[in-house]
């Protein structure tokens, strides 16, 4: 579960978030929408523990993630909008120098298995700077579920995958237990997988509800 109380994030003189409160359930997926600059990314960013805020406070299962930090990243997982990776390691290599940062045990085996979920074995041995931006993605993926977070972020998660991976990948975000949150522009996707919708506008949240409230009310998110 994640608890974001007067959360304000500024950059320079831009408000990105203006003290925004909410709360991911656990067992719950949530979609985060909103038009471009609203503060998406930024939200998410803060949850991952990637880029400090102002004031305010989140925490991760009751861990602050700025009191706490590496114990708050442990039980999170983070694919971001535009993944850094190592181009001139290969997908394996790239995963095992997560796993082992994130202390994963059995990491060839797990390794081994999201990439046959993902369909991305057979390029493995590949260099990620050979890759496609969808092989990338999926890379990026698998780096962010290796640890097997409770609480997953994922900023535009199938952005640039292909159908049957996306569905894929729609399915395991539909079984997983903890907490997910995801930043999209997808309507689709919010109406297949997420229970809950927060939708933000200028670093405010303007409206959160359960998806089914907005299809029975609108007829579609
Ligand atoms: P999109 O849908 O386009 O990805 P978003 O909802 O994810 O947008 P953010 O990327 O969080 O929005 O941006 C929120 C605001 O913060 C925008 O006004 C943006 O210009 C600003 N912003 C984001 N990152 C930075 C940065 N590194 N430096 C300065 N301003 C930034």
């Amino acid at each position: 579960m994640i608890v974001i109380r007067g959360l304000l994030k500024r950059y320079g003189d831009i408000v990105a978030l203006g003290g925004i409160d909410a709360e991911f359930r656990d067992g719950e997926v949530t979609a985060v929408l909103g038009e471009n600059g609203a503060g998406k990314t930024t939200m998410l960013k803060i949850c991952a523990n990637v880029i400090p805020f102002d004031s305010g406070s989140v925490e991760i299962d009751g861990i602050s993630v700025r009191e706490d930090s590496i114990d708050a990243r442990k039980i999170t997982g983070y694919l971001p909008e535009m993944p850094y990776l190592y181009e001139r390691l290969t997908g394996r290599e790239f995963l095992q120098f997560v796993a082992s940062v994130r202390g994963v045990e059995k990491s060839d085996e797990r390794i081994e298995r999201l990439a046959g979920t993902l369909g991305i074995r057979e390029f493995l041995d590949y260099e990620i700077g050979t890759y496609s931006k969808g092989m990338k993605q999926k890379i990026s993926t698998i780096a962010a579920i290796i640890h097997s977070p409770r609480n997953l972020l994922l900023d535009e998660p199938v952005y640039g995958l292909d159908p049957l991976t996306s569905r894929t990948l729609q399915d395991f975000i539909r079984k997983r237990s903890g907490t997910t949150v995801i930043a999209t522009h997808s309507t689709d996707l919010v109406e297949k997988i997420a229970n809950r919708v927060y939708i933000m506008k200028r670093g405010n949240i303007v409206f959160h509800g359960e998806t089914r409230e907005l299809m029975d009310e609108y007829g579609s998110v």
